[in-house]
């Protein structure tokens, strides 16, 4: 069989060329990078879960009308989606304070916010990722005034699904990041979430507890990141017990 043209690697997936025009397949690896890939492992089953959580998530935004880029999922680490033509923003929205907003403007961690906040990065590693506000977005073109009213729809309906989903279990969604496609049908654009959505680019705690249940937890070395995340699938009902740990078959028996 012929070797997949491989399109892109990047700190946690590979993107290869789909079976049809258009399609593209997402490979989740198990590699966790933070601090602009200035700390970096490899989590076994990481890629396992990320596959399944955001499959479910981006499903479940299909099913409520919000457009992804989600086709199918193909295997334990791969799944199909569009291919899309990516908006270079990280667009982030937060309900509570932490990380970077509680550094910025010196809010202790956990304040919730008035309402939620939508922040945008642009997307440059060099650069390490940096805040630009709307008016850098419009001035250098990476985005129409109309994609920006979209983007934002978009990333608050995606606040509110998530967050009504999560609370649903006991989690809290403190923040999150969604990368935006655009995609052409026809003489029109549209605008679709694309990338994942999953423990390693969202902020979950326990309502209850507090207990981090992302990647704050690579982050900030605070215990096993594949617990936290098979915690997260299993309060969603995602995961069958054991999937990321199967039983290695043996000579004998
Ligand atoms: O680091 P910061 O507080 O700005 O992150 C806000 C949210 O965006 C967090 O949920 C974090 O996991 C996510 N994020 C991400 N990828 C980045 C930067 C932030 O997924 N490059």
């Amino acid at each position: 069989m012929a070797r997949r043209k491989k399109i892109y690697e990047g700190k946690a997936k590979i993107l290869y060329e789909g079976p049809e025009p258009g399609t593209i397949v997402q490979y989740f690896k198990d590699d966790a990078t933070a601090f602009n890939a200035e700390k970096k492992d490899v989590i076994e089953g990481k890629g396992v879960l990320n596959n399944r959580l955001s499959e479910f998530f981006m499903t479940g935004l299909g099913n409520i009308g919000v457009p992804t880029h989600f086709i199918k999922r193909l295997n334990m680490r791969e799944q199909l989606v569009r291919s899309c033509e990516i908006v270079p923003l990280e667009v982030i929205v937060r309900n509570y304070a932490a990380g970077t907003l509680s550094k910025r403007l010196g809010l202790e961690e956990g304040t919730q916010l008035p309402r939620p906040i939508v922040e945008y990065c642009y997307k440059d590693d060099k650069l390490g990722d940096p805040l630009v506000s709307e008016e850098h977005i419009a001035a250098f073109g990476w985005a129409s005034q109309h994609d920006m009213d979209d983007i934002i729809a978009l990333a608050l309906r995606v606040n509110d699904y998530l967050s009504g989903l999560l609370y649903g279990v006991g989690i809290r969604l403190v923040d999150f990041k969604i990368e935006i496609g655009r995609v052409y049908e026809g003489d029109f654009q549209r605008l679709i979430i694309a990338d994942e959505i999953s423990p390693d680019s969202c902020r979950l705690w326990d309502i209850e507890t507090g207990q981090k249940l992302d990647k704050d937890v690579f982050r900030r070395d605070l215990g096993s990141l594949t617990d936290a995340y098979t915690e997260v699938a299993r309060r969603l009902g995602v995961m069958p017990k054991q999937a990321t740990h199967p039983t290695k078959p043996t000579l004998i028996n």
